[in-house]
């Protein structure tokens, strides 16, 4: 079949007035920005409906991408003909013929929106399916409880038929809520966290601390690849590339082991906020869910939140490892984040780090750092990468 155009459904939400446009404004540009590298198509917009033109591009192709568009509901494959009785009944019995498998019930529903067609809505469902009927003898009406629902939508601009509706991810359109910056490690978790704000509207920018030589240049690539899985969901993630290794070695040079990790998280969060705040993002995520690690107690994110103002967003707080899982499964962050590169905390991770660290203890220590100028220092040298939705080579090809 060739279809003309997908027609998109959002507005799971009651939005009104202002936060509407805004709404729509944010919803056409991720489609765009999901699209716009892969197919040649347009976006337009009527009435509370979205249309995007595919202009012969492959539909299955598209639609494999809206899949990923948060604050799409549902969307269906749809042709756009003439405002033509004959036509339309013509064209109805096309699409649902190619339907696999073959439904065993239907029901035709019109909407007349241009009240100039001088067809009743009605009338239009009778001489569709009364056409449907004859031409496909297993097939029965069921007005309740249908297989299928061919939908034929009349407008000024050309009538709209579709019998498949398929579900979108639902959520906020990425660009509808403000920007958040991403703590992204090569771990499962920073990932799904990342995702689970992106599903609420965030724009996302992603911050990744290296440590050369300590951690490779497979690792930074593993990061990259998995802010590229996330581009799918939200078009060009900006990463920033901070420069590690320096701060990891004074601290563990000045400090007990047992506090590393935590002042190690400190010095993370004081360079973010910096970041954060001059990229305008509004608030920190990170992949943390609570108990899972020594490190991941309430009073452990006590004293890292200790040194910053700025909120920082931990979605995953109340998590199963088996339920993070399965969500990263399902975005497809799951394999690369397992793959076994070594990362900044394995490698400074102490055998016993405190899991009630104080702030007062961690600030007592850190008075053996100049902190302000560490922090600087790894800001001057931080490197900045757009990181788009463009396939990148396979990591196992790089090596
Ligand atoms: P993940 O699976 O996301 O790596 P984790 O369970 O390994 O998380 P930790 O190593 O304790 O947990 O890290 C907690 C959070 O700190 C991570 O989820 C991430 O947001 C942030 N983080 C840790 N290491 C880095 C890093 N090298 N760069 C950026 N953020 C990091
Ligand atoms: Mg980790």
């Amino acid at each position: 079949m060739n279809y003309d155009v997908i027609l998109i459904r959002y507005g799971e939400l009651a939005l009104k007035g202002k936060n509407r446009d805004q709404f729509e404004d944010a919803l056409a540009s991720s489609v765009k920005s999901v699209l716009r590298s892969f197919f040649k198509i347009k976006v337009r917009r009527s009435y509370g409906r979205m249309y995007v033109e595919l202009h012969g591009e492959d539909a299955q192709a598209v639609m494999e991408r809206l899949k990923r568009v948060f604050g799409i509901s549902s969307f269906s494959p749809t042709i756009q003909v003439e405002q033509d009785a004959d036509v339309i009944k013509e064209k109805a019995l096309e699409l649902i013929r190619q339907l696999q498998p073959e439904p065993k019930t239907f029901r035709v529903e019109t909407r007349r929106a241009d009240k100039r067609f001088p067809i009743g809505s009605m009338d239009m469902n009778r001489l569709v399916g009364t056409h449907i009927l004859r031409n496909l003898p297993a097939i029965k009406v069921d007005v309740h409880q249908p297989e299928t629902v061919v939908y034929i939508e009349i407008r000024a601009e050309g009538t709209y038929i579709s019998c498949e509706t398929i579900p979108g991810p639902g959520g906020l359109p990425v660009g509808s809520a403000g920007k958040v910056m991403l703590l992204l490690s090569g771990g499962i978790d920073s990932p799904v966290a990342g995702w689970m704000v992106m599903k609420r509207g965030v724009t996302l920018e992603a911050i990744h601390f290296h440590s050369p030589p300590f951690t490779s240049e497979r690792s930074l690539e593993k990061v990259r690849d998995l802010a590229h899985k996330l581009t799918k969901w939200g078009g060009t993630i900006r990463l920033h590339v901070v420069p590690f290794t320096d701060i990891q070695t004074a601290i563990r040079e000045r400090c007990p082991s047992d506090y590393l990790i935590t002042i190690m998280r400190r010095f993370m969060m004081r360079i973010s906020e910096r970041i954060a705040r001059e990229n305008q993002a509004l608030a920190l995520a990170t992949g943390e869910s609570l108990g899972q690690v020594a490190s991941q107690t309430l009073e452990s994110m006590n004293t890292i939140n200790d040194v910053v103002d700025i909120p920082i967003l931990r979605p995953l707080i109340a998590l199963d490892k088996t339920e993070i899982t399965t969500i990263s499964r399902r975005i497809d962050t799951y394999e690369l984040s397992i793959l076994p590169f070594e990362d900044c905390c394995t490698i400074f991770t102490p055998k016993n780090p405190v899991t009630r660290p104080k702030p007062y203890m961690a600030a007592r220590f850190e008075e053996k750092l100049d902190v302000d100028a560490m922090v600087e220092d790894a800001i001057n040298r931080t490197v900045v990468e757009e990181i788009t939705s463009k396939p990148r080579e396979a990591i196992h090809d790089l090596f």
